[in-house]
């Protein structure tokens, strides 16, 4: 090895979870205390960058401020270049790294670099979104799984099938869990319709756990008129199935509590 040479960096991907910084991880919070360079996605709120020490090197790759957001060749690139210099790399990512979003592909590329990387698992923003409203995911009763699916297509693809998912979601008894989904509405709406009654119940959650949350819950027949009245936008997770019955539930359990005093 040549003596002059650096000491090999590195570069993690660290999941920032869905906005509240306390639901960060121990794992997390060390990776972003120990980075030298941290590169850091929109979704990512300033509490959580807030621990990253005052000497390291900071670069926002989103769309902040109404810029173009970074090409992603380009941030893979910068990845590379600082591990090679020795520097100690966060990429600090929304949600999961590995829950869209590309982590997958950047740690491929890491790794054909010869780069060494690790990853910190997140909690993602579909899963912090239901819990939020008081519901889970899964219910013995009627909810044996979860679906988590993009509604946004890779250029020149179909993207998701949502006929075979609203089949599979009414024989399986699965819970979706639409991520990008609102700029899609209308045919998401329209293709699950093929396959789940009008009124499955819907809960759309933009913000989860971040300050300015909104949500509202609604069913599957009047999704898109909703998301229009509520004027509801990205970022937001569509969580559909019975488990959102139980919002519903939870809402009417103070007035009856009331009633009866
Ligand atoms: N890796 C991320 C997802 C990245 S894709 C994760 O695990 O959460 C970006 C999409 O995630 C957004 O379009 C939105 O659908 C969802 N999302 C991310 N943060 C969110 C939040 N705080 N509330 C609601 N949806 C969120």
């Amino acid at each position: 090895m040549n003596p002059h040479q650096l000491r090999p960096g590195k570069v993690t991907l660290v999941g920032a979870g869905p906005g509240d910084p306390e639901l960060l991880t121990l794992k997390a919070v060390k990776a972003i205390q120990a980075a030298t360079v941290l590169l850091v996605d929109d979704l990512v709120s300033n509490e959580i960058v807030a621990f990253a020490s005052p000497s390291a090197r900071v670069v926002h790759v989103g769309k902040r401020g109404g810029c173009k957001s970074t090409p992603q060749a380009f941030i893979e690139k910068l990845m590379v270049m600082a591990a090679r210099e020795g520097e100690n790399v966060v990429r600090l990512k929304g949600g999961d790294p590995f829950i869209f979003g590309r982590g997958g592909e950047e740690v491929e590329h890491l790794r054909e670099a010869g780069i060494e990387v690790a990853v910190v698992n997140g909690i993602t923003s579909g899963l912090a979104a239901v819990t939020s409203l008081g519901v889970p995911l899964t219910h013995r009763e009627h909810a044996h799984g979860v679906v988590f699916v993009t509604g946004h297509a890779h250029p020149g693809s179909e993207g998701a099938d949502w006929r075979s998912l609203a089949a599979a979601a009414r024989d399986a008894k699965l819970t979706l869990v639409i991520y990008m989904g609102v700029s899609g509405i209308a045919r998401i709406q329209s293709d699950l319709l093929t396959g789940l009654p009008a009124s499955t119940p819907v809960a759309i959650v933009q913000n989860a756990t971040r300050p300015d949350q909104r949500e509202a819950v609604t069913t599957l027949g009047d999704l898109d008129k909703t998301v229009a009245r509520e004027g509801l936008g990205s970022p937001a997770v569509i969580v559909v199935g019975d488990v959102i019955k139980g919002v519903a539930a939870i809402a009417q359990a103070p007035r009856q509590a009331s009633a009866s005093r």
